[in-house]
């Protein structure tokens, strides 16, 4: 256990000057564990601080969690055999949700494709919602592994908003394992290492790999998520960052419906008995993300909607275990937890570059609220065609010029104002306390669905985006309007600016 709070420790810096988000996710192990002993210890859960306020600590949570176990895919996977010398199509560094996405879609084309990633049977570790919509949409509702009728939403304790949007919990292995099975059946090749560097010549680009292999690809495709491995940045890199903590958990009970999830939960009365923690809530709020499995079984997961620079992961814990304990939620055992620091928004990369981008890497995380997956998984067919097309014999583009083509067409210019709006967004929402917070979101939750529906799945475009602020405005309370008058004007006339110097 010791080892494993030094892990811990270890990764609880934010690294905003590198831009890097740090995950670590404990999978699912079945070990039983001690419980007479840890909860013998429970009262360990308050501590009295100098100033003699009660103080919640994370340290008896976190001795609940498991040992690491990494679970994964059970597959033969045909690998890539660099004796041969092959220059592939299509190179994928990265193997998460976004590179598995084009290289299945890109080899059923029949395009020669190489997959590298360190742990390419790795299930993924984050523990991934969507609306259920999105995923209905890409016709994927087989890879969500429990669906629930609607969300709901605590403004605070007098306030609840019920959301009639069916949510969804993304099954991760059944999604890999179904397109890993495409790739293998496309011909996709595996190669399992990390990249450290690429070489571009005119028509080819060679990935030198941490084994000492090289690949050669006529494209590359930069799909490693925040690690932003090739695809370059020309200007200052200073996103928000979208901090969690979230266990899978067992409990003897919890007071959640179990047919809603908990989109957000606001309310910080858990913090009445901490004054220090309190004040420091209302200055950078935390909201609990919940999805109710059963009445003993629920992903719990206090969430930093986006801060410059992200908060602490053990403010979060310390915020999430007197949250628990409010709500008299006695955990008995942790299935896996998940340490989640997202980027959100900043600069998008060098627009275009000869290596191409999707998911993480690409900017496409939505600067607001720090979803991807949806979003990703709908981009993927767009690259992939893009760069079949461009590859293929009526256009057969090569180096620079192709990838400028698909560039364009993952960022077309609708796309990058959009994004720009999003990032307004963000910039107000880095700016709110936790009333000025409340008072959004019941604003923003009480628009017509198809506003808020659109700006979540990222459907609205600039035109509607107008309407979509304008609507807001209107719904909001006076002391919102002159609260998003005040503090969005700069990053208004930003977004304006920004909007007027980016033309195709
Ligand atoms: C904990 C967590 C929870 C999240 N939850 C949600 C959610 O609920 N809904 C949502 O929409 N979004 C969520 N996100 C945001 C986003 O959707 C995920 O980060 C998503 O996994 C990004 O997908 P990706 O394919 O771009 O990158 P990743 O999933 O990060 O995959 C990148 C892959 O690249 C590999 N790699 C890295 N460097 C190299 C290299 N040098 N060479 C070869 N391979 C390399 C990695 O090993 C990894 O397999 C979450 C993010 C985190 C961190």
């Amino acid at each position: 256990m010791d080892t494993l709070l030094k892990t811990h420790n270890k990764l609880e810096f934010l690294h905003p000057h590198h831009g890097f988000a740090e995950k670590v996710s404990n999978l699912s192990s079945s070990k039983p564990q001690n419980l007479e002993l840890r909860f013998g210890r429970r009262k360990s859960y308050v501590k009295w601080s100098k100033n003699g306020c009660v103080k919640a600590s994370s340290s008896a949570l976190l001795e609940l969690v498991p040992e690491t176990k990494k679970e994964n895919l059970d597959f033969e996977l045909p690998m890539y055999d660099p004796s041969k010398g092959l220059v592939v199509d299509l190179a994928v560094v990265g193997g998460g949700p976004a590179g598995l996405a084009v290289a299945q879609q890109v080899s059923e084309a029949g395009l020669s494709v190489c997959s590298i990633d360190p742990s390419p049977k790795l299930i993924w570790p984050n523990n991934y919602g969507v609306w259920v919509d999105e995923f209905e949409s890409m016709d994927l509702l087989d890879c969500l592994d429990t669906t629930w009728s609607g969300a709901v939403v605590f403004i605070d304790d007098q306030s609840t908003k019920n959301l009639g949007r069916p949510y969804g919990r993304v099954n991760r292995k059944q999604l890999k394992s179904k397109m890993m099975q495409k790739c293998i059946l496309n011909g996709v090749k595996f190669h399992q290492a990390k990249v450290i560097k690429v070489i571009h010549e005119e028509s080819k680009s060679l990935l030198i790999c941490n084994d000492g292999v090289t690949v050669q690809a006529t494209v590359v495709l930069d799909a490693t998520g925040f690690s932003r491995c090739l695809v370059q940045y020309d200007k200052p890199y200073n996103p928000g960052y979208q901090v969690a903590y979230g266990i899978l958990a067992e409990v003897e009970e919890h007071p959640f419906d179990v047919n809603k999830m908990v989109f957000m939960d606001w309310r910080d009365s858990h913090l009445n008995n901490n004054m220090e923690l309190k004040e420091r809530n209302s200055r950078i709020p935390t909201f609990l993300y919940a999805m109710p499995f059963s009445s003993q079984r629920i992903f719990l997961e206090e969430t930093s909607l986006v801060a410059r620079p992200g908060l602490r992961m053990e403010d979060i814990q310390e915020r999430m275990v007197a949250r628990l304990r409010h709500l008299g939620i006695k955990v008995k055992s942790i299935e896996e937890d998940e340490r989640c620091v997202i980027p959100m928004g900043g600069p998008l990369p060098v627009l275009p570059q000869r290596v191409v981008g999707i998911g993480g890497t690409a900017g496409m995380v939505h600067p607001s609220t720090g979803y991807m997956v949806a979003r990703t998984l709908a981009a993927a067919p767009i690259v992939a065609n893009s760069i079949v097309q461009y590859l293929g014999a009526d256009r057969n583009l090569l180096g620079n010029e192709l990838s400028a083509e698909v560039w364009k067409d993952l960022w077309p210019i609708e796309r990058r104002r959009q994004r720009e709006f999003f990032c307004f967004g963000m910039d107000i929402l880095l700016k709110l306390d936790l009333q000025g917070t409340r008072r959004f979101f019941n604003a923003f939750f009480d628009l017509e669905p198809r506003y808020w529906h659109g700006f979540l799945s990222s459907r609205l475009f600039l035109p509607e985006l107008i309407f979509f602020g304008l609507s807001l405005f209107s719904q909001a309370s006076n002391t919102s309007r002159i609260e998003i008058m005040g503090k969005g004007t700069l990053p208004l006339v930003n977004m304006i600016n920004n909007l007027l110097q980016d033309r195709d």
